[in-house]
């Protein structure tokens, strides 16, 4: 049986509807894993047997984490879903505590570092401005910036290389690591691209987007088909 990977639903307030990037859903079938949408839903009977039924989970892109979950006001063009916040803090806890594997992308690394205690810079362009572009234009499987990847860690033995080029497409980023969260990229202007918590059997997360660029990019694929193997 290949291992079922939970995925975090989007959700679109205008047209009141949950949707998908097809990317997270491919990538996760060519890495051997079975994709199942999650409810957007934060009933607690409900999630925890979504948490027993699956064997790993995609934390997904959207919108910001609301910043009162690290005790700060949310700055002008800050935008949450206050559902998503609930419904994946309680399935992290439950994936945790089960030594389940997640992967976190964008808002996916943001909230892992928020539910682990860590902060954010709410707005990269006012609060930690800098020359390189965190927020590409398209296409977006092109590679926009480049990341340090951490010697020793977990990233440098999946992808074998000291740096990356990497595609770019947020606002906010991580601040204050939470505690054990290992860092495993940092950009050129030293924000933290890419996180791990070696306490835990697979958690990974990327600040950038390889659900856009698996296709072109075999490096982003690596990140998808590891996680993928360790929820086997
Ligand atoms: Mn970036």
């Amino acid at each position: 049986m290949k291992p079922i990977i939970g995925v975090m639903p989007l959700w679109d307030e205008e047209r009141n509807s949950i949707w998908m990037i097809p990317g997270y859903m491919d990538a996760i079938i060519r890495a051997g894993g079975v994709p199942v949408i999650l409810p957007l839903c934060k009933d607690e009977t409900i999630l925890e047997q979504l948490v027993e039924t699956c064997d790993g989970f995609l934390f997904t892109g959207g919108q910001d984490v609301s910043p009162v979950l690290y005790d700060e006001k949310a700055l002008e063009g800050v935008i949450t879903c206050e559902i998503r916040d609930m419904m994946e803090g309680s399935i992290l806890r439950k994936a945790i505590d089960q030594d389940k594997p997640v992967l976190g992308i964008c808002r996916g690394i943001q909230f892992i570092n928020i539910f682990l205690g860590g902060t954010l810079y709410q707005d990269i362009p006012s609060e930690h401005p800098s020359d390189v572009e965190h927020h590409q234009h398209p296409p977006y499987d092109v590679p926009i910036h480049e990341v340090e990847i951490v010697r020793g860690s977990p990233l440098e033995a999946c992808i074998n290389k000291d740096h990356l080029m990497v595609n770019s497409y947020h606002h906010q980023a991580i601040k204050k690591v939470a505690q054990g969260l290992n860092v495993m990229a940092v950009s050129a202007d030293g924000l933290v691209e890419a996180v791990c918590m070696p306490e835990h059997k697979f958690l990974w997360a990327v600040q950038w987007h390889p659900e856009l660029s698996y296709k072109v990019d075999s490096d982003s694929q690596k990140i998808f088909n590891v996680f993928v193997e360790a929820a086997i």
